[in-house]
């Protein structure tokens, strides 16, 4: 068990210190600000989605290791994800940090994700953790009012 902890510990480290897509997206044409003030945690997202596809993600921002980890690993499994996968995916990762029941479809598969487990005995980084996708959704959202003004 240990060593499975310290395998996540160690990529939790990784993404936080060299966190992927970690930059401004030129040609986005979502984007959303989120602030995480229990921990100071700031973060950018920007997405640029292609119908229903998130073709390409990325972000700024200054934070903890847990967020800064937490929103690489994010834009690494939503890339060509669907928002409904995605919204799917939040589900369940949502589920797995506050290490509540987990209804979701097994289908759903959290991959890399799984190393952000043991944040649910840490509530305080929960919300460290859940960042990024609650700025995510923000971005999403907007969208719907880009639609309807087409
Ligand atoms: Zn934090």
């Amino acid at each position: 068990m240990s060593g499975l902890t310290d395998l996540y510990q160690e990529v939790i480290v990784d993404h936080g210190q060299r966190p992927r897509n970690f930059h401004k997206l030129k040609d986005a044409n979502l984007s959303a600000e989120g602030f995480n003030p229990l921990c100071g945690d700031r973060i950018t997202i920007y997405l640029r989605l292609d119908g229903n596809v998130i073709k390409d993600i990325g972000f700024e921002g200054e934070g903890c290791a847990i967020s800064k980890a937490s929103s690489s690993l994010m834009t690494v499994s939503l890339k060509n994800k669907t928002k409904t996968d995605a919204k799917a995916l939040f589900q369940k990762f949502h589920s797995m940090v506050k290490g509540e029941p987990d209804n979701s479809s097994h289908a759903i598969d959290l991959g890399k994700l799984v190393v952000l487990s043991g944040v649910k005995e840490y509530p305080v980084r929960v919300k460290c953790a859940t960042l990024a996708w609650h700025t995510l959704l923000a971005a999403l959202e907007a969208q719907k009012e880009v639609v309807s003004t087409e």
